[in-house]
């Protein structure tokens, strides 16, 4: 069993991550998250209230069963009208929820929480890597799509020199990470993300050995 460790953002963070988009969706996480306390029922709602009294929009909120399952397409159907109605959705679930929920839906994401570390795993399987919980996601500048893990170099601030006719360099067979994020915020018009600068990243956010309590 893997859980995701999940810490909330600021509210400074995401008050600027939703600088402009006055009409918000908010979706939870009915697993890791909710067990954390970090985004189920009771932060969806808590975080609800916060934005409304801002004066923005909650067009809606869901927690989704498993935000990291492939079935998460089918929960998303059900709320189409209030999701088509937001200018962003506002995802309270570990990185690997916010990805394959960015996948399923032409909707620009923002990630609610940092996502720290996976909190166990047992037996043996096979997994690709898609996100190594860095602590500080960029999510919601990528268009959803993690240039930690998806850039052989991960590479944070746009592309390095290498990138061929949309193929990495290093693997030849492999879409450059960079490329697929130009795409994706060309298609959802934000490309002014691609300008915004990553600074160097705090290693204080990774704790190691990986440790959490609920009381801390
Ligand atoms: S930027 Fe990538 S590696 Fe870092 S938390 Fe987000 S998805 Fe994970
Ligand atoms: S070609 Fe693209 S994916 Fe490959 S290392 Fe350079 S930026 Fe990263």
């Amino acid at each position: 069993m893997i859980r995701s460790i999940t810490r909330q953002k600021s509210d400074e963070e995401i008050d600027h991550l939703l600088d402009g988009l006055g009409r918000v969706f908010i979706i939870g996480c009915g697993t890791c998250t909710t067990l954390t306390r970090t985004g189920g029922e009771p932060e969806v709602r808590a975080m609800k209230e916060r934005l409304s009294g801002q004066g923005r929009l909650v067009t809606g909120d869901m927690v989704l069963p498993v935000a990291c399952d492939n079935l998460t397409g089918e929960a998303l159907e059900e709320y189409g009208q209030q999701i088509d109605q937001a200018d962003v959705l506002l995802i309270m679930t570990c990185a690997f929820g916010v990805q394959t929920i960015a996948r399923q839906l032409e909707k620009m994401v923002v990630p609610a929480l940092d996502t720290l570390f996976i909190g166990k795993e047992n037996g043996i399987g096979q997994f690709d890597e898609i996100c190594t919980q860095c602590g500080t996601c960029v999510l919601g500048e990528t268009g959803g799509i993690c240039p930690v893990t998806s850039c052989h170099k991960g590479l944070v601030n746009g592309p390095c020199g290498g990138t061929n006719n949309g193929k990495c360099e290093i693997d030849s067979e492999k879409d450059c990470a960079w490329t697929l994020i130009y795409n994706r915020l060309k298609d959802l018009g934000r490309l002014d993300s691609m300008r915004i600068l990553q600074k160097p990243r705090n290693h204080q956010g990774e704790p190691s050995p990986g440790k959490f309590n609920l009381s801390d």
